[in-house]
């Protein structure tokens, strides 16, 4: 049996997670749960899965808990916690759903183990993707993404030479404001930016949804774990989000993969890499689907994807700089402090004020994430 670690158990990623683990008895057993703050999500988890290792970041939650287990298990908390956890916790696979760029400091040091790394927390790889893969290369920790479009390109790269790649196609659905102009992002409600057509997900990967970041968040994703130049990644608006993503080989075939939006896929897969498991889930039923459609993205619609691709180009701390400015503009937005037009302003203001550096070590990009924040905080 796997022994897994699930950093970010209580949120959409890591409840179908554990979700997966239920349906494959006898595989894997969760001997770590990391969460924020839920700790009414948490408790049944904790009884059902007996974890030895539980971190909850937030104080007074955790403060909670202990009084409620009565020390039948140490409850560890603080952002220390969730190091420590990872560092010191039994497990063979680390499961980073957790939100945010907060996610890399204990995804480094489950890499530093030579841990399998299942990756949801695209933040990670977009911060720091280039010292993420050369550690990763180092400890000899395999980084298996979970993201269904990287599962997609992974699951078509295999047995593929990485030389004969000629662009990898992200697939994109568009999101709620496929169909409004740039005018409408004026208006648009915090309701209707949550208002996925076709994946129920975390509030901020969805508002990054609606406004394309998270397409741009995934170029710079791809890029690390793919080792691809950004010019060989292109992105398709496909509005059913059946294919998750295709490889376009130098010999102009096209592998793509296929399936229903639904998140268990691609957590399973990272988890039994190599194998494949039968499992019951709904299949994909392409006449009851009838139609799969592509066009291209307006860039000049949705600036966050044209601003990541920028920021990409820019490289060094620039992507690290883009997304801390993103987590803040996308927790005013929802918050409602700001209106959606102003996420890409804030960014922009962010990635001219922050001072560029090409070569950044971990210090530096943990030091620049801080202070993205503080900068990004006190615009509107
Ligand atoms: P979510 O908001 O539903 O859940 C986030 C989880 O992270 C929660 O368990 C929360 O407790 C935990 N968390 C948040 N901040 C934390 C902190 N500072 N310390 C410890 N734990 C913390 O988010 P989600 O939709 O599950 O997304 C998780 C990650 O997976 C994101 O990086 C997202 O981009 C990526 N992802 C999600 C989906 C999806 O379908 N939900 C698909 C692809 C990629
Ligand atoms: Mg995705």
């Amino acid at each position: 049996m796997k022994k897994v670690l699930v950093l970010g158990s209580t949120g959409s990623i890591g409840i179908n997670t554990l979700n997966v683990i239920r349906s494959l008895p006898g595989k894997f057993q969760i001997t770590a749960l990391m969460v924020n703050s839920r700790i009414d999500v948490l408790e049944p988890q904790i009884e059902e899965f007996h974890p030895e290792c539980v971190v909850v970041k937030e104080e007074i939650p955790a403060e909670q808990l202990r009084k409620k287990l009565k020390g039948k298990i140490e409850v560890l908390s603080g952002i220390s916690g969730l190091s420590k956890a990872a560092s010191v916790c039994d497990y063979d696979i680390f499961i980073g759903a957790m939100v945010g760029s907060a996610g890399l400091a204990p995804t480094i040091q489950a890499i530093k183990r030579g841990k399998r790394i299942g990756l949801a927390n695209k933040e990670t790889l977009v911060v720091a993707g280039e010292l993420v893969t050369q550690l990763s290369k180092l400890y000899g920790a395999e980084i298996l993404p979970i993201d269904s479009e990287h599962s997609a390109v992974f699951q078509c790269l295999i047995g593929e030479n990485l030389n004969q790649v000629e662009k990898i196609i992200l697939t994109a659905s568009g999101g709620p404001f496929l169909n409004k102009t740039k005018a409408d992002f004026l208006n648009v409600t915090i309701e209707e930016a949550l208002n996925h057509p076709n994946w129920k997900m975390g509030h901020k990967i969805t508002i990054d949804s609606a406004s394309m970041m998270n397409k741009g968040l995934e170029v710079i994703e791809a890029k690390w774990l793919f080792n691809i130049q950004q010019d060989k990644i292109d992105v398709v608006i496909h509005p059913q989000s059946i294919i998750h993503s295709m490889v376009q080989f130098v010999d102009g075939s096209v592998k793509a993969q296929l399936g229903l939006p639904d998140m268990k896929l691609p957590i399973q897969y990272a988890l039994t890499y190599p194998d494949r498991l039968q499992n019951y889930n709904p299949r994909v039923n392409l006449p009851s689907i009838k139609q799969l459609s592509f066009f291209e993205p307006d860039l000049d619609k949705f600036e966050c994807l044209k601003i990541a691709y920028s920021a990409l180009d820019s490289g060094g701390n620039a992507p690290c700089v883009l997304n801390a400015a993103n987590e803040i503009a996308v927790d005013k937005f929802l918050k409602g402090n700001i209106k959606f037009s102003r996420i890409p302003y804030i960014i922009n203001k962010s990635l001219e004020r922050i001072e560029h550096n090409t070569q950044p070590d971990l210090d530096i990009i943990f030091q620049c994430d801080r202070q993205t924040r503080e900068f990004a905080a006190g615009l509107s």
